[in-house]
């Protein structure tokens, strides 16, 4: 029985546990450390997760699922093959090959996980999260924000005390600032603020609109692999951006090929809007924090979008300060989750160190009454406002706006904005109340917000007593628990692929991709030793089909260095 941390990533998850004196990382089947978060099926129908998955988003682009993240907390629905797969039903594969995973190397069964997400995640995005985690066979004892992760591993490895930092997070699909005090091992964050649909994709759909428009392309017009091939491009060149002056971008249809070169200043140019939506969260956690730039310490980037020359500048520029460079972006907040696990343990190493966090943004509520017309109900009450320490309880007394009302609704909303239809709505809460004068009846509204950053609601009636927990109904991005059972069921039927066979499945995976994107004797050459390793992998002589995956992989890094396309 042991309990491990998880970061799991829009593009990467990683996997790590305590050793009773440090965080470390858990390595996947394949020796790696990083997990690519996409899932697919194989050719005899079995799931399959990670690099494997990684490998055939290009040539099997209609059975590969990646970005899922982004969809944590919706309805959206995946197809993949027979079946049909919720964002979390996704992210809970890649929970159970990480589980999986820990397991071979703990050589002990794993129950337990803190698992981190975006600090600026929602409600329904951070209660999928949870869900996932069930439905992976893992008991989530603990939701941790990215950027506080990221700052307690820094804060660990400083050995420094009294320092402000801010963190910058920025991975595929988020966005998180937080601002952090370290002082006499309290790690206390101050401010946090973000953004939960910005990230490192977006870079990558403004090269794509730039490829498109430049050559007059309509993009719904391509087909599925098409697109996945164009994707990949525009991710290797505005990768390639992050080291190079200049890069390309590359697609063929219909025999034709399209080329397009980029400089970086063009690509700076591309992404002036992203850039402008980034500035905002910084300035929001600076004022809510009451500090200017020049007095933090320090800034960790973290996340890797945050390798890019364009969002380094940003932050150096912004705040004054040439970020921390002896981070590893990828792994930091996995670490942070390792030490989450040590501190729930109660770990003798850590006892010094106490973390507190805070709710990224305002809750509170709108008020329908049966009655009304008017504009009010349309205005946001916020209950419990940003930035409060959690876990926090807050409440207000509300009373009936008309005669003889019998009931009570009202919306319950996150964000900032004056009017709540510019909020995201949370759900709807529904109470009977005694009928009387308008003004005679009230209800005491109680807004719970743990330590994972989960919302409860609590409703007491004040003439009759009556204390209600209320579920929060109407959010069709969230499972009940019942549901969750049912898809657990159907997922324990699932085929999946066999842990031992990953390496010799990638090797099939990246050389049937390079077979695709090569052309001539090279073609010919990536195919006479694709034969050869099915023959050799159905001889199942295990020394045999070890010394040839290596050589083949030489082969393979040595044909991808040469080509344009990786
Ligand atoms: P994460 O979710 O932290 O794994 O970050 C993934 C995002 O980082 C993706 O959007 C990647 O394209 C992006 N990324 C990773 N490495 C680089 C790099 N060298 N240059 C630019 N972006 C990168």
């Amino acid at each position: 029985m042991s309990m491990i941390g998880i970061d799991l990533g829009t593009t990467n998850s990683l996997v790590t546990y305590w050793d009773g004196k440090q965080a470390s990382l858990i390595p996947n089947g394949l020796n790696k450390v990083m997990t690519p978060s996409i899932v697919g099926i194989d050719d005899s129908g079995a799931i399959i997760v990670g690099e494997v998955a990684r490998q055939r988003l290009q040539t099997h682009s209609d059975k590969t699922l990646a970005n899922f993240k982004r969809y944590m907390g919706s309805n959206k629905t995946f197809s993949l093959g027979k079946n049909k797969f919720r964002p979390e039903e996704l992210s809970a594969l890649v929970l159970k090959s990480l589980k999986a995973d820990a397991e071979a190397f703990l050589n002990e069964e794993v129950t337990d996980a803190v698992i981190s997400v975006p600090a600026y995640f929602s409600d329904a995005q951070r209660k999928a999260t949870q869900a996932a985690g069930q439905l992976a066979g893992l008991n989530v004892k603990r939701l941790i924000n990215e950027p506080t992760a990221a700052a307690i591993a820094y804060g660990m490895h400083e050995k420094k005390d009294d320092i402000t930092f801010l963190v910058f997070d920025i991975g595929g699909g988020t966005f998180d600032v937080s601002i952090l005090e370290l002082f006499d091992g309290v790690m206390q964050v101050n401010a946090s603020s973000g953004d939960n649909r910005l990230g490192g994709e977006d870079f990558v759909d403004v090269l794509i609109r730039a490829f498109a428009e430049h050559h007059n392309m309509k993009l719904d017009k391509l087909k599925g692999q098409q697109l996945a091939n164009l994707r990949l491009s525009a991710e290797n060149c505005k990768q390639a951006l992050t080291s190079e002056m200049h890069s390309s971008m590359s697609i063929r249809v219909k025999k034709q090929n399209y080329d397009m070169s980029v400089s970086r200043e063009q690509f700076n140019d591309f992404s002036a809007d992203l850039l402008q939506r980034l500035r905002q969260p910084l300035e929001r956690a600076l004022n809510d924090a009451d500090l200017h730039g020049d007095e933090l310490d320090s800034i960790i980037l973290v996340g890797g979008a945050s390798r890019m020359p364009i969002i380094r500048s940003l932050a150096s520029k912004m705040l004054g300060k040439i970020p921390s460079a002896h981070i590893n972006p990828d792994e930091i907040v996995a670490l942070g989750t390792a030490i989450q696990v040590g501190l729930i343990q109660n770990d003798e190493t850590l006892k010094e160190i106490v973390l507190t966090d805070v709710s990224p943004y305002t809750l509170g509520i709108d008020i329908h009454n049966e009655n009304d017309q008017g504009e009010s109900g349309l205005l946001f009450h916020p209950i419990i406002e940003r930035n409060s320490p959690v876990p926090i309880s807050r409440s207000d007394l509300l009373y009936n706006a008309s005669d003889n009302q019998s009931k009570i609704e009202m919306g319950i909303y996150q964000g900032e904005a004056l009017y709540v239809r510019e909020n995201i709505k949370l759900g709807t809460l529904k109470l009977k109340i005694p009928r009387g004068r308008a003004g005679s009846e009230s209800i005491d509204v109680r807004f719970t917000y743990d330590i994972n950053g989960l919302l409860e609601v609590e409703v007491i009636v004040t003439s009759t007593g009556k204390k209600e927990r209320v579920v929060i109904e109407g959010n069709p991005g969230l499972l009940t628990q019942k549901e969750i059972e049912q898809r657990l069921k159907s997922l324990q039927g699932l085929k999946i692929h066999p842990r031992e066979k990953l390496e010799n499945s990638v090797l099939m995976a990246r050389g049937e991709r390079l077979y695709e994107n090569a052309l001539g004797e090279k073609r010919a050459y990536i195919a006479e030793l694709l034969q050869l390793f099915e023959k050799t992998l159905n001889k199942q002589d295990l020394a045999e089909i070890k010394s040839l995956v290596n050589e083949i992989t030489e082969i393979f890094d040595q044909l991808e260095q040469d080509s344009p396309l990786h």
